[in-house]
Order: C-alpha cells, then sequence, then structure tokens
C-alpha cells in the first residue's frame, strides 16, 4: 500500500479550505490536522473513511441536506436510507481528547454549573461547552438512546435546551428478543419496530426527505454484508498469535459501523481489515511482534492517551485483542423482506457495542465476558472504569471475580475519567498495569 499519494492528498488538502462556517472552524482544524498527520501513512480505505466522515459535515451544509447528531450507541442506516447526513457526536468531543483539547469545554460544562467529572460523562460533556463557545456543528435535529447510561439522556436532553432543536429519543428495553434466552419476551420486536415506524415519521415531518422502502431494503443489505465481514474479522482475532494491532477493532468496526453503517465505505472497510487480518493469519504475522500477553480490555479506552496501547504493545509484547465498542457483535440477518429489514435495524440496536451487554441484567455482561476469555485465549483482563459509568462498578468486580472462578484468569479494575486526563494521570494508570502484568500475570 502506498502512502497517501500526493495527488489524492492535495485533493483532500483542496477540500479542506475556504470557509466551513463559524461554528465548523474546530471542526475544520481537526480535519486538517488529521490530514496532516497520516500524510506519511498508508492510503487505508479507514483513513479515507475519517476524512469523508469529517467533509460531510459542510457537505451537508452546503447541499442543503438535514444533519441528525446521535451518541455513539445508534448505527445511521436508517438515517442513509432517507438521504440524511448523520453526524455521530463523539467525533468531535471526544476525537479532542487526546489533544487535551477536550477539558477547556469540560471545564466551561463545569461552571456552567453543568455535572462535574463523577456524575456526567465527559464522553458528551464538553459538547456542552462546545455549543456555549459557538464551536460546536449544530445539527438540525437530535436523536438518543436510553441505554446505556442516564448520563447521555441528561446530556441531550440540555443540548436540545441550549439549541432549541427537536429531539427524538429511542428507549431500549431490557429484555431478550431470542427465544432461546432466559430473559426472553416477546414484546421486544413489536416495541423496537414500533419506535423504528414512529421515528421514520418523526424524521419525515421534521425534513423534507422521505422514506423508501427499496432504499432501505438495499441499505440494510449493504449493513448486513459488512456486519458478515466484522463477524469473520472477530473469528480471525482468535488465532495466535493475533494478526492485528490492539486499536483495530476499535476503529474498524466499531467506528465504522457507527458513523457509516449502511454505505458501501462501511463494506469496503470492514473488508478491508477481514482481508488483512486473513492474509497475516496465512502468514503467521502478529499484529504485535513476539506476542507474549494477550489482554481482553472489556471496556472503554482511556480516549486521553492514545499511546497507551502502543506501550503496553512495545514494553510487555502485549495485544489487546478488542475493547467493549470495539468487540461488534451484530450478526448478519435476513434481509429478505421489508418487515425483516426493521427487524434487522432492531436487533442490531439491541446487540450494539456496549447497548448489547449493559442493556440488561448482568448475566448478559457476564455471559459476553466469560465466552471472550475463553474463546480467545485471554491471559489477563484489564477494566479501566470511566467514573461516570457509575453502572459498571459493582459489574466489573463481580465479572471479575467469576472470570477467575471460570477461567482462572486474573484481572485488574481501575478507576479513571476516561476523556480527562487530570482525573488520574497516564503515569498512575501505566503504574497501576505494570505492577499487575509483573507481578500478577507473568
Ligand atoms: S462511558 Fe459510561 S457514562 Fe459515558 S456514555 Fe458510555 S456508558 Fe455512559
Amino acid at each position: 500500500m502506498k502512502n497517501l499519494e500526493k495527488e489524492i492528498f492535495d485533493q483532500y488538502k483542496k477540500l479542506g479550505r475556504g470557509s466551513w462556517g463559524k461554528d465548523l472552524m474546530l471542526w475544520k482544524t481537526m480535519y486538517n490536522a488529521f490530514l496532516t498527520q497520516n500524510k506519511e501513512e498508508d492510503l487505508t480505505p479507514l483513513t479515507e473513511l475519517m476524512l469523508d466522515v469529517l467533509l460531510s459535515i459542510p457537505k451537508a451544509r452546503k447541499e442543503g441536506k438535514p444533519i441528525i447528531m446521535y451518541p455513539f450507541n445508534y448505527e445511521p442506516e436508517l438515517l442513509f436510507s432517507m438521504n440524511l447526513e448523520p453526524l455521530m457526536q463523539e467525533v468531535m468531543s471526544v476525537g479532542l481528547a487526546p489533544f487535551h483539547l477536550n477539558e477547556p469545554y469540560i471545564d466551561i460544562a463545569n461552571k456552567m454549573g453543568y455535572g462535574d467529572n463523577p456524575t456526567l460523562c465527559n464522553a458528551q460533556r464538553p459538547f456542552i461547552g462546545l455549543i456555549t463557545q459557538g464551536a460546536a456543528p449544530i445539527p438540525d435535529l437530535l436523536l438518543y438512546l436510553s441505554t446505556p447510561c442516564n448520563s447521555i439522556s441528561a446530556s441531550y436532553q440540555v443540548i436540545e435546551h441550549l439549541t432549541g432543536l427537536s429531539a427524538f429519543n429511542i428507549d431500549v428495553p431490557y429484555w431478550a428478543y431470542n427465544q432461546e434466552n432466559l430473559y426472553y419476551d416477546d414484546k421486544i420486536m413489536d416495541y423496537m419496530v414500533t419506535q423504528t415506524k414512529n421515528l421514520i415519521s418523526w424524521l419525515e415531518n421534521n425534513t423534507k426527505q422521505k422514506f423508501d422502502e427499496e432504499n432501505f431494503q438495499q441499505t440494510m443489505i449493504r449493513t448486513n454484508e459488512a456486519r458478515g465481514y466484522v463477524l469473520e474479522f472477530n473469528d480471525l482475532l482468535k488465532s495466535i498469535p493475533c494478526p492485528m494491532p490492539s486499536i483495530s477493532g476499535f476503529f474498524g468496526s466499531f467506528f465504522t459501523m457507527v458513523t457509516r453503517g449502511g454505505t458501501t465505505d462501511a463494506v469496503k472497510t470492514t473488508k478491508w481489515f477481514r482481508d488483512t487480518a486473513a492474509e497475516n493469519v496465512k502468514n503467521g504475522i502478529g499484529g504485535v511482534p513476539d506476542e507474549k500477553i494477550r489482554i481482553a480490555w472489556p471496556y472503554t479506552h482511556v480516549f486521553f492517551d492514545q499511546d497507551l496501547l502502543p506501550w503496553l504493545e512495545e514494553t510487555y509484547n502485549a495485544v489487546v485483542i478488542m475493547d467493549l465498542l470495539g468487540h461488534y457483535k451484530v450478526l448478519p440477518h435476513d434481509t429478505s423482506t421489508i418487515e425483516n429489514c426493521y427487524e434487522s435495524l432492531a436487533k442490531g440496536t439491541l446487540d450494539a457495542s456496549m447497548v448489547g451487554t449493559l442493556r440488561g441484567p448482568i448475566e448478559y455482561y457476564l455471559e459476553y465476558i466469560i465466552n471472550y476469555v475463553r474463546d480467545y485465549k485471554i491471559d489477563a483482563v484489564i477494566f479501566p472504569v470511566h467514573y461516570a459509568c457509575k453502572h459498571v462498578y459493582p459489574m466489573a468486580r463481580v465479572a471479575s471475580e467469576a472470570i477467575r472462578e471460570e477461567t482462572g484468569v486474573p484481572s485488574l479494575i481501575f478507576g479513571c475519567d476516561s476523556y480527562d486526563s487530570r482525573e488520574v494521570t497516564s503515569e498512575a494508570i501505566r503504574g497501576q498495569i505494570s505492577e499487575f502484568l509483573t507481578q500478577i500475570v507473568l
């Protein structure tokens, strides 16, 4: 694969010029910084997808296409099928975290009296500060879900109030839709499909776009094609050595599907990740040279420290197989009829990364983590528990005990703010991980 070739780089650079509008100045800075950062890197489908995600917002503005903002726990295929532009909010509010550029906006939210770090999540809270400073892209409509936490709902209600925009909330139920599950409830599918149909009416009423069954079906077919590649990718990561480096699942599966699910770009990117992993397995190549430790990271990344996983790879020859978001587990479904497409969309929402494991009884998560440890031949489990995830502290403790009893694999649980470097520092986090790996795992 060649570097970001000069001709393509110049084309992207040209698109980054001119005025994007006052509220897109910081967004434009992110685009140009990402472009420059990747100038010497290989041009992969993921690089193009990420550049296109950033370009899509000024383009939609120019074309008068309605922009719908939503959090990280929803896939945008329905929006694409209606020719609406999705804006995943965390692209900005979390995308700024590795550079600590989110922290001034966290402080603004604090000064406004909107929560504090342990109370409300800094994955969304900087966006509140960004809005008050005129530095956030303002969409046309808001869409959010009740799961995995109350913090998201609370933040979206504040955004709704600050912007005066209309919002739609999807209520995600607790119970299982498959009959073999102990927690099966036969009302789940109807409940989800009814909400989808209400959402479609709301989108039609609030924009000029119309729902088209054929477009919807084609979009769901593409979604399920990409889901198939992701599942094959997940299986390939069971190989020893793991064929991909630590962050691959997060970007190749989760980020791709949550920003571009339903598009040919997502099909191309997930296929590329699947093919790369397959090629490496065939040639016995590991994502981390001389792999010694296989780590399960069944929660979010420490987003403010983008060097943490490379440090683990270099210092301990340790590969983090997948994080909870990157471990995308939505199955491909039957899309042969429109009703099946509605169900596929609903199942995708119920099984989405993090939502699927955190939306009901703790048994959903315990089953997930024990299978993960067994299937991927894990040596150690690391739970970096984000302060605002108050629901996760007891869950991590119970899960750690269950993992030890069922598999004998040790766990490390530590608290931090995954988005704010000032709460628990990188040094403190590395100190705890080092102690755990050297004294317990190795
Ligand atoms: S990190 Fe925790 S608190 Fe933040 S959005 Fe996710 S589940 Fe909610």
